[in-house]
């Protein structure tokens, strides 16, 4: 039997280079060789978005056009809508009961979008929980890879701690333990060369931006401060374009020789994003070209497919868990 995959995205937003390099180029990779569920975890994107649900309702069939368009395979691939699958919500439910306070409070990842959303003491419930939500997505699938970048870490070793306890607190051996598949480039910077690139901080190159959008946003790059003249030496480290040349450009020589050269001196801005627009839009044109021949009814078809599969999936985990904890009186 094929180990299981699960991943996912919030669909906060359409996709970008982040989740590309992130995760989605893994998942394309991987998808022959295990069996995998790609979510749309619109519930998770709801407990930040509640206010304002059309934001996460609107994108649910375009993420699921960037993930057709970037080569994942809805023939191999099971994808799957969160809110469809009722089952994910009673089994956090279970989980909540496994985690404290103090624990969620200890998640770095959630701590700084906290911090960057300015929750202070108005955080939702739902959202400080979302990792324990998390942790039921995985499980509820018996998936053992969850390809993520480096942002998801903190939620794979909650998900094994709950994991854990409940094997041991109900008797039971078969919930299983997860790990995280990083790739070369887990955490994507922004343009603006201070966070990662995100949907909600809108530094990111989506995957369906045009043309012109592509080479506006190489342009707006941070580089380096310093670097005035030409004639300068300029720092690669930092410098947002030479970590985009470092994730997109085919040609690993050919970087590393730009960066020598940036470093002596007499190697231009302009020149290195000229370079670096050239190479994105070899790469997103094919990307946008299959994106916008997907029909809504097509869309919607393999959505309602995957969710149909998973759903019968998630059955079965929550049938063995309703055993365990002794809910099956029927
Ligand atoms: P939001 O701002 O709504 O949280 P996001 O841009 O952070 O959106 P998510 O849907 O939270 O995207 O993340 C989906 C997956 O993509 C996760 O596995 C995450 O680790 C990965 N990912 C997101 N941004 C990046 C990035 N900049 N670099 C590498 N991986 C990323
Ligand atoms: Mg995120």
């Amino acid at each position: 039997m094929k180990k299981k995959i699960l991943t996912g995205d919030r669909p906060s937003g359409k996709l970008h280079l982040g989740h590309y390099i992130g995760s989605l180029q893994n998942r394309v990779k991987l998808q022959n060789e295990f069996e995998q569920y790609v979510m749309i975890a619109d519930v998770q994107a709801l407990t930040d978005n509640f206010e304002n649900p059309s934001k996460i309702t609107e994108n649910v069939f375009e993420v699921a056009k960037d993930y057709l368009s970037v080569g994942i395979d809805p023939e191999v691939t099971t994808i799957l809508i969160q809110s469809q699958i009722p089952e994910i919500s009673e089994l956090t439910v279970y989980y909540l009961n496994l985690v404290t306070l103090g624990r969620l409070e200890r998640n770095p990842t959630v701590k700084s979008e906290i911090q960057q959303k300015g929750y202070d003491d108005s955080i939702p419930a739902g959202f400080f929980c979302y990792p324990v939500s998390q942790a039921a997505d995985i499980t509820i699938f018996q998936a053992e890879i969850v390809p993520v970048g480096e942002d998801q870490i903190p939620m794979i070793e909650q998900t094994n701690e709950i994991v854990r306890r409940f094997n041991r607190i109900y008797a039971v051996d078969y919930l299983k333990e997860c790990r995280a598949v990083l790739s070369k480039s887990p955490r994507l910077v922004g343009i603006d060369g201070k966070a990662k690139a995100s949907k909600s901080l809108g530094n990111a190159i989506f995957l369906s931006d045009t043309a012109q959008e592509i080479k506006n946003k190489v342009f707006q790059m941070y580089t380096d401060p310093g670097h005035i003249k030409i004639s300068t030496p300029g720092r690669v480290e930092g410098n947002v374009v030479f970590t985009y040349l470092d994730a997109f450009h085919p040609n690993t020589e050919e970087v590393n020789d730009l960066k020598i050269h940036y470093q002596r001196g007499g190697l231009g801005d302009t020149t290195i994003k000229n370079i670096l627009n050239e190479v994105l839009q070899d790469f997103l044109d094919p990307i946008r070209e299959k994106r916008a021949k997907y029909t809504e009814e097509y869309i919607s078809f393999v959505l309602k497919c995957g969710t149909l599969k998973a759903r019968s999936v998630a059955l079965k985990t929550i049938e063995q868990v309703r055993k365990a904890i002794g809910v099956n009186y029927f």
